[in-house]
């Protein structure tokens, strides 16, 4: 059986750090609205983030992701804080933003552009 490898930690990473880490990626865009879940448990970011950006703003966009990708970077490895654990991490934020490009109000996937991404017409 052929087996498809994107990346090494995808390919042999340990799927416990995988699934955790995609989980908070995709939750993690929504922290920019206070009634989300971790919205409600980290207020006192997602309410300033609310009223600087707006939902669907800042943490929906590529500049985002990139950062966050940038940053993990930087980060020590270490057995909670693996590489596996970042990939999924990144693959999970990356999933929220196409999956609300699947909604008609879309993304500023160019954030700070104005445009609307979304993949219904
Ligand atoms: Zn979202």
């Amino acid at each position: 059986m052929h087996k498809l490898v994107i990346t090494p930690e995808f390919a042999h990473g340990d799927w416990l750090h995988l699934l955790t880490g995609a989980l908070l990626g995709a939750l993690l865009p929504d922290i920019d609205h206070p009634s989300s879940s971790l919205g409600r448990l980290f207020r006192f970011i997602s309410v300033p983030i609310c009223r600087l950006c707006g939902h669907r703003g800042f943490t929906h966009s590529l500049l985002a992701w990139l950062l966050i990708m940038l940053l993990s970077t930087q980060l020590p490895n270490s057995y909670w804080l693996s590489d596996d654990l970042i990939q999924g991490f990144l693959l999970g934020y990356f999933s929220h933003l196409v999956r609300d490009m699947l909604t008609a109000k879309g993304i500023p996937f160019l954030w700070p552009a104005k445009i609307s991404f979304c993949f219904l017409s």
